[in-house]
């Protein structure tokens, strides 16, 4: 008996159905071929758990378009934001480990609403041991470990407002994370400006929650000070004020603006932070501004202070007391920055698209340095910044900082803070990946308290063309395909990447990464092709650049760019866990006879869809790839076609580059004279086929 009878005959035992002689299966071959030519068509019918209207039917939005946000995903011609600009003189006390600073915010409310009060973040209050994000906690910890200390969290010791020339001062109604400013008047609409003064002061904690703290070193504590004054919450209109609070894996909402800041620290320290050092000459010596120069002209790394200088007197300006460094930036959504005496100092050019050359630099101790650790940290950050800026947008501003510190990996404008002990491969991963948040989400400003996977699902995806990029591929490794290890973890994930970070589940919160980015893959690879994706993606990011997409305004700008509604695409891979189950279950001949052709039967037996691609091997070696697009599940999950070969099938394999994140690739193969997999035949009996 021929294998391929045996299989077929098998399987239509197994359908309970009598034994069938040859004759009569060239017969049902014959139907199949007669159904697919005629004018009858084909019934469709879903598979156990596939729904096309679940997939296909109908999304509203919960934002529909309109004059702020476009139905086609840009700004509207009405789009608003506010703008908050910031003045900030702090002093760091190694004495009592804490800053103390003012701060004025001037504020600019350019939304239609009056405001009788206005929103800030006390990121700091989690640190107070009686925070919500502390009472959260697990009681085994977690990455984040917010327990609270008993110094933690902001003092307050005045707020002064200062409206139409009036100046008066009130008492904060401060909850957890968020401070609530009463207003005596209301501030005007459409381009109302208000002016806020606030004098504070926190203890920086040992382990700001993998943001922020402190780390001993051999040559003194590296101090990295971020959440570190009172911010403006977000006034938008989707939400009105955003005042989710702080509780350890959302992280931040901000407004852009201009920053002008000054750093007091004691004067062995150096301070790094977010833009432009305006005074080098009154904190650096001449030494280091000359080697500044040098670097700012060179591809190679250049050392600024070197492992034999650190923490000796002449590579401070000063002996005793402190210095005042003053930074600025422009558009930004907020500053950070760090200060240590245990700074080794390098920096190299930065070639950007434009011709502008900006600086790369990396401050470390010397227990991170060496060419397979540190010393390769500025290496990393100019070219994942080149990388960046030539494939989606130029850096916007003029230096980016990479510290070595307490924080596993954090991001903030134009600084960015990295393991101290990580080497290699994983240093290189972590900076590239915290560079690159600067376009996800400090270029695209979306709401990472709320919409995690548009952060880092994004910044995700785009490191890894970074390294394959880098230094020939130095870091990449094409065969680690991510599909595979993600439908693992999609077996059992409850959460959509919809779900804000609070509520995620803490062993998933991985899938805001790799989810999204694999999600991302297969947009570009699977279902649009690189180019469209890629002319999308651009359209997106320069739309939203320096502004403030929902997820919504991302949805509509690829349908609308790429020409192509995939509400279903949205819906199965961000607004539901479902999973996808492509299988081959059937292989016939017309008539009998594989010089005929082939009818091929495919199913999708789990709840999301995808395009289909399939291997094709026949008995004479011919190998063809044939990809079916998604629109044959739109009627139901079975799918029959007709494929013209010359012989016999050898085999068949659905999506052999395992770019879907297919939960049972068991049945995704078929070879000729092996059974399909049962559990398939079993599938079809259950629902009656
Ligand atoms: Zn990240």
């Amino acid at each position: 008996m021929p294998a391929l009878l045996f299989q077929l005959l098998a399987a239509q035992s197994e359908l309970s159905m009598p034994l069938l002689n040859y004759s009569f299966f060239c017969a049902l071959a014959g139907c199949i071929a007669f159904s697919i030519g005629s004018c009858k068509a084909q019934k469709l019918a879903d598979t156990s758990a596939y729904n096309h209207q679940d997939l296909f039917g109908p999304i509203n939005w919960p934002v529909p378009g309109n004059e702020i946000r476009s139905a086609n995903g840009s700004p509207g011609a009405h789009y608003w934001q506010n703008k908050a600009d910031y003045t900030i003189h702090a002093t760091l006390s190694e004495k009592d480990t804490s800053i103390s600073g003012n701060v004025i915010i001037n504020y600019t409310n350019n939304s239609p609403d009056k405001l009788e009060y206005l929103w800030l973040q006390l990121d700091q209050n989690l640190f107070r041991p009686d925070s919500r994000g502390a009472a959260t906690t697990p009681i085994n910890g977690d990455r984040f470990n917010v327990k609270g200390f008993g110094r933690g969290g902001y003092r307050i010791s005045s707020v002064t407002v200062t409206y139409q020339n009036k100046k008066y001062t009130l008492n904060p109604i401060v909850t957890d994370t968020r401070m609530q400013l009463r207003l005596n008047e209301r501030l005007e609409a459409n381009g109302g400006r208000i002016s806020i003064e606030i004098n504070y002061g926190f203890a920086i904690p040992f382990y700001g929650a993998d943001r922020m703290g402190r780390l001993k070193t051999r040559n003194g504590y590296i101090y990295e000070i971020a959440q570190w004054y009172p911010r403006v919450c977000v006034y938008d209109d989707a939400e009105g004020w955003n005042t989710l609070p702080y509780m350890g894996l959302g992280e931040f909402y901000c407004e852009y603006g201009d920053f002008d800041y000054y750093i007091t620290a004691p004067a062995d320290m150096l301070v790094f932070g977010s833009g432009d050092l305006l005074n080098p000459a009154e904190v650096l010596t001449a030494k280091q501004i000359t080697r500044l120069k040098e670097a700012s002209k060179s591809d190679q790394t250049v050392m600024i202070i070197n492992k034999d200088e650190v923490a000796k007197p002449e590579t401070h300006l000063k002996q005793n007391g402190t210095l005042t460094w003053h930074f600025n930036i422009k558009n930004s959504r907020d500053i950070a920055w760090a200060a240590s005496k245990a700074f080794l100092w390098d920096a190299a050019k930065v070639d950007l698209p434009s011709g502008r050359n900006i600086i790369a630099q990396s401050a470390y101790p010397i227990e991170s340095s060496g060419e397979n650790a540190w010393g390769r940290s500025t290496e990393y950050l100019k070219h994942s910044i080149e990388i960046y800026s030539k494939a989606y947008l130029e850096y916007p501003w003029n230096s980016a900082v990479s510290i070595s510190g307490v924080a596993l990996g954090m991001e903030y404008p134009g600084i960015i803070f990295c393991l101290h002990n990580l080497k290699n491969e994983n240093l290189w991963a972590d900076v590239t990946h915290e560079i690159g948040h600067n376009w996800f989400p400090m270029i695209v400003g979306s709401n990472e308290r709320k919409y995690m996977w548009q952060d880092e699902g994004f910044n995700t995806f785009i490191n890894q063309y970074a390294a394959e990029q880098f230094n020939k591929g130095e870091y990449f490794h094409p065969e680690n395909r991510p599909a595979k290890a993600i439908a693992r973890e999609m077996k059992t994930n409850t959460d959509p990447l919809m779900t804000p970070p609070e509520a995620m589940d803490l062993d998933d919160y991985g899938l805001y990464y790799n989810k999204t980015s694999l999600c991302l893959d297969m947009l570009r690879n699977v279902v649009l092709g690189p180019e469209r994706f890629d002319y999308a993606f651009k359209i997106y990011i320069s739309r939203w650049a320096m502004k403030h997409p929902l997820p919504y305004d991302f949805f509509r700008t690829m349908n609308d760019a790429a020409g192509e509604d995939l509400n279903w695409f949205w819906k199965e891979w961000f607004l539901t866990t479902w999973k996808l189950d492509q299988a081959v279950t059937s292989v016939k001949y017309v008539f009998g006879t594989p010089s005929k052709g082939s009818i091929i039967t495919i199913e999708n037996l789990e709840k999301a869809a995808m395009p289909v691609d399939l291997k094709i091997v026949q008995a004479d070696g011919k190998t063809e790839m044939l990809r079916l697009p998604v629109e044959i599940w739109q009627r139901g999950g079975s799918w029959t076609f007709k494929y013209p070969s010359a012989g016999k099938i050898q085999s068949i394999e659905i999506d052999p580059d395992h770019q879907l994140p297919d939960v049972n690739r068991g049945n995704n193969i078929y070879k000729e004279g092996i059974k399909l997999n049962t559990q398939i035949f079993n599938k079809k009996r259950a629902v009656g086929r």
